[in-house]
């Protein structure tokens, strides 16, 4: 299934953190923690804390950092 949502993409993968770090916050994903890959419309993928992919999908991928 390939459901397309029109603003920011979709989540990919969830699982747990792999030290790897979240493209939100800069902060390393902990394996105690939940990560989230997203996939973006130009099909980057992110990674994201929970927190943040919810933040990532309010604003959207463009406003970058
Ligand atoms: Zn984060």
């Amino acid at each position: 299934m390939r459901a397309r949502c029109p603003d920011a993409g979709g989540i990919t993968f969830a699982g747990l953190g792999t030290g790897q770090t979240c493209d939100g916050c800069d902060e390393p994903i902990l394996p105690e923690e939940m990560d989230y890959t997203v996939e973006a419309p130009d099909r980057r993928n992110f990674r994201f804390h929970v927190r943040c992919v919810l933040l990532w999908q309010m604003y959207g991928p463009q406003r970058g950092r």
